[in-house]
């Protein structure tokens, strides 16, 4: 497994296991767990090769974010690759990735707006841009992101539809379902910032949603439903919630009531110094 921090080894680097088969790309921010190294196997069943990026991307942190606080692990983020038969992980410095003068931004209407978007102003420009950078670095045959993610999933699809990003076009853009704990709650690695007992506590999000969906998809009308919701992670202990929304899966539109479309429930809410999200099918299939 080669390490790369520098652009031109990584294309040379590239050449050569493109000459060997499909190349498959993981992003992520590093501070590795179960739910990134499931996006890395199932990555290795698609592609001859894997390339994992680890970039604490700081274009994608608002002021007053956990920019500097976000844990970085690189060497026993590496142990963890090599076990998994990665081929190549790239950690650019923030330096090689937005070099003095850069003053390109990637702005993605529509799905950018609301939830995630509308509690962090500039987020998901700066996960366009440097998604957009990695594709246009890397090259991939495909990518890989975790559907714990679901509006920057959206994001990023509808991103490389319009730009006409072919390699990895739309189509090879894969979503994978989310990796959760025992208790329900999705793995990231902002539990970190969790005491145990804040950690006992959170997993109280999934239980809520759980019910929240249980009570819509038996006739419940939705808006009561989600105040129940927000209402029962206060109680469990929340200190508050961003959002707490059923939208479009797809196009990510506000819905009201869960019908033809598929719908998705997302939640971001805060316990401690941890802003924790979390999605689930609504009305049909489970993740
Ligand atoms: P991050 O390092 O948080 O930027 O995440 C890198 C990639 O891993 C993104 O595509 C995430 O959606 C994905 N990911 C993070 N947590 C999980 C999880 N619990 N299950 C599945 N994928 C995840």
């Amino acid at each position: 497994m080669q390490t790369i921090a520098r652009l031109d080894p990584l294309r040379s680097a590239l050449a050569a296991l493109r000459a060997d088969g499909k190349v498959a790309l993981v992003p992520t921010m590093g501070a590795l767990h179960q739910g990134h190294l499931t996006l890395v196997r199932e990555a290795n069943r698609l592609a001859a090769h894997v390339v994992v990026s680890i970039f604490v991307n700081p274009r994608q942190f608002g002021a007053g974010e956990d920019l500097d606080a976000y844990p970085r692990q690189l060497e026993a983020d590496c142990a963890l690759l090599r076990k998994e038969g990665v081929s190549l992980v790239w950690a650019p410095e923030p330096a090689a990735m937005y070099p003095a003068g850069y003053s390109t931004n990637i702005s993605v209407s529509g799905v950018s707006e609301g939830l995630c978007g509308g509690d962090r102003p500039g987020h998901f420009d700066g996960v366009a841009t440097v998604v957009c950078k990695l594709f246009n670095q890397v090259m991939p045959d495909l990518a890989l992101f975790g559907e714990k993610d679901w509006q920057q999933l959206a994001v990023i699809r509808r991103m490389a539809r319009d730009l006409d990003l072919t390699r990895p076009a739309a189509r090879e853009i894969i979503g994978v379902p989310t990796v959760r704990e025992a208790d329900g709650l999705a793995m990231s690695s902002r539990n970190a910032y969790l005491s145990a007992d804040q950690r006992a506590r959170a997993a109280a999000l999934p239980q809520a949603m759980r019910e929240a969906i249980a009570a819509i998809e038996s006739g419940a009308p939705v808006a009561p439903s989600l105040d129940l919701l927000k209402a029962a992670l206060i109680e469990a202990g929340f200190a508050s919630i961003d959002y707490a929304e059923l939208r479009d899966a797809e196009n990510l539109a506000t819905l009201t009531q869960i019908g033809a479309h598929s719908a998705r429930l997302l939640v971001a809410a805060r316990i401690g110094s941890a802003r924790l999200i979390d999605n689930m099918a609504v009305g049909g299939r489970e993740d």
